[in-house]
């Protein structure tokens, strides 16, 4: 008997074991298991998204005339041995996870059934552009590889806003420069599609209160997040109106402001399209082809249309290929050998007392959710210039993240925000002090620590500790050319003043 087991991030009908067979044979199985959330601790809207999703996929299924055994499992192992006895299995089809982790538990979990073991056949994956093969291709002949070539070749691949002629639409690959500005006071977004959960979600809701309940009743660490505010969408239909209300809301004005933060609009002009995305519920091209088809049609700028297509063909394709490319070992990646615990702020969701870092700890906790620029020059920027353990942050990431995965995480977090691949991803770190923080957001003017002052007990904390990063790896900074001039800059700092910047670094690196 043939069976296709269907993991919870592959949930789309086109994904490649189900489409290389017919609903009328094989049994599908999708396992929702407790354990792996009871042990990894991970927001409790993330639970909610992924279960209710698979809920939802699974009904769909059986409606299109798949025999579907949808289980709630303590283990998955468990979970899939009893599945393959009852029905007598012998061959497991599945399409390739996204993650090598959990595609060797699958393995050992297989090889553990010994005789009564199904065949495995594994289909490649669909749910990316580029194929992990014809990314190897791509990748293999550069020394030193870069997102924005491979963007290119991204738009001339798969004929994304060119012009007919092989050049690029607007005669300009890149606007990046146009989609910079700081926050004028009072700026707002649009509101953003969510949706009130229905029976289904509202059943999924109650049972992670209750494992959120049971784990700190059992004196276990609280589960974060607030299931009850949980507002996303849960079925491709869902989705798909998300990526509508997106083009007709928010892609006029994705561009200009994408890099801004402000206090209150957690969500601006972004897209929302990554927990879908990387769920299977929306697949990447046909999101490419929707927002071409309707920027053309509504002449959007091209500065914002380029922008959001490039995060996608671009910066999405080019992390998960990354992550196959550079292989197992990239996890351990620690290029400034940076050892410091994660401060309990950061478990607690609130409570460092940065106006900054609160607020986005805060939307983190209400939603699961913050956008590219908090995650990257709040979030990783502080765990950077402190110096946190890469591991144990890429870690947090991952559990706290609506949208967090093994294949997303590893090269945003360890590559793009912490620097520890030494360069292999980005050709700089991401290091910032306040100004930058306090130029891109209306965060500053409520906090208590003054973004002017480098040290004393109210000096921005961003300010102490990114001065004392430059000074602590000094030597190696000095190698990179783009990192001339702040180099220059810390060379100017009198000692005096160093000194007590350090002092107050060393002070907020011990909190
Ligand atoms: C430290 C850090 C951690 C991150 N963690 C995650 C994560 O767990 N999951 C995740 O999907 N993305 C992650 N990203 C990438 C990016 O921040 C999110 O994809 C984006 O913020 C999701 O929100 P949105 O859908 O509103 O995106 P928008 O800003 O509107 O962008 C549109 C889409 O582009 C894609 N995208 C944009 N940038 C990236 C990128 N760097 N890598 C991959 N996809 C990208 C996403 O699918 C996103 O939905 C992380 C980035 C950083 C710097
Ligand atoms: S002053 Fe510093 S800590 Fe406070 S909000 Fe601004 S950047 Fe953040």
């Amino acid at each position: 008997m043939k069976g296709i087991w269907v993991l919870g991030d592959q949930l789309s009908a086109a994904q490649a074991a189900l489409a290389a067979a017919e609903p009328a044979s094989p049994r599908v199985l999708l396992l929702e298991s407790t354990s792996s959330a009871r042990a990894r601790r991970c927001h409790r809207q993330k639970l909610v998204l992924v279960w209710s999703a698979m809920r939802h996929f699974a009904a769909e299924l059986a409606v299109a005339g798949w025999t579907v055994d949808h289980r709630q499992v303590e283990n998955f192992r468990a979970g899939l041995a009893a599945w393959i006895a009852e029905h007598g299995i012998t061959e497991l089809h599945l399409m390739e996870p996204a993650e090598r982790p959990f595609r060797a538990s699958i393995v050992a979990a297989v090889e553990a059934m010994g005789a009564g073991a199904p065949r495995l056949v594994w289909h490649a994956s669909n749910a990316f552009l580029w194929s992990r093969n014809d990314f190897a291709a791509w990748a293999h002949p550069y020394k030193q590889l870069r997102m924005e070539l491979f963007y290119r070749e991204g738009r001339r691949r798969f004929g994304v806003l060119m012009d007919g002629e092989g050049q690029p639409l607007g005669g300009q690959w890149n606007f990046d420069q146009a989609n910079r500005k700081a926050p004028p006071r009072g700026l707002k977004g649009p509101e953003p599609l969510w949706f009130e959960p229905d029976a289904i979600t509202a059943d999924v809701i109650a049972k992670v209160e209750r494992l959120a309940d049971d784990l700190e009743a059992g004196g276990g660490p609280r589960l974060p997040g607030d299931a009850r505010s949980f507002r996303w969408a849960v079925t491709r239909e869902q989705a798909l109106a998300v990526l509508k209300h997106f083009i007709a809301t928010r892609l006029d004005g994705f561009g200009p402001y994408q890099d801004a933060m402000v206090s209150g609009e957690p969500t601006l002009w972004h897209a929302l399209l990554s927990p879908y995305l990387n769920l299977g519920l929306l697949q990447p091209l046909e999101v490419i082809r929707r927002l071409e088809q309707a920027g053309r049609e509504r002449r959007s700028p091209l500065a914002g249309l380029e922008g959001v297509i490039r995060q996608i063909l671009g910066w999405r394709e080019y992390t998960h290929g990354l992550y196959w490319w550079f292989g197992a070992d990239y996890t351990a990646s620690n290029h400034f050998g940076a050892n410091g615990p994660l401060p309990d702020w950061l478990e607690r969701l609130g409570g460092s007392g940065m106006a900054c870092m609160d607020t986005v700890l805060g939307e983190l906790e209400s939603s699961g959710y913050a956008h590219h620029i908090q995650r990257l020059m709040v979030l990783a920027n502080y765990g950077l210039i402190a110096g946190l353990d890469p591991q144990s942050f890429t870690a947090w990431f991952q559990r706290m993240f609506i949208d967090g995965y093994d294949w997303v995480m590893q090269t945003n977090v360890l590559g793009m925000g912490l620097f520890a691949d030494g360069g292999r991803l980005a050709s700089k770190p991401y290091a910032a002090s306040g100004s930058y923080i306090n130029r891109m957001s209306t965060y500053c003017k409520g906090c208590r620590y003054d973004v002017k002052q480098r040290s004393g007990p109210d000096a921005c904390p961003f300010n102490a500790l990114y001065w004392d990063f430059l000074a602590r790896h000094q030597e190696s900074l000095r190698r990179n050319p783009r990192m001339a001039l702040v180099m220059k800059q810390l060379e100017k700092l009198p000692d005096e003043e160093l000194a007590a910047i350090r002092t107050t670094a060393a002070g907020l690196r011990k909190l």
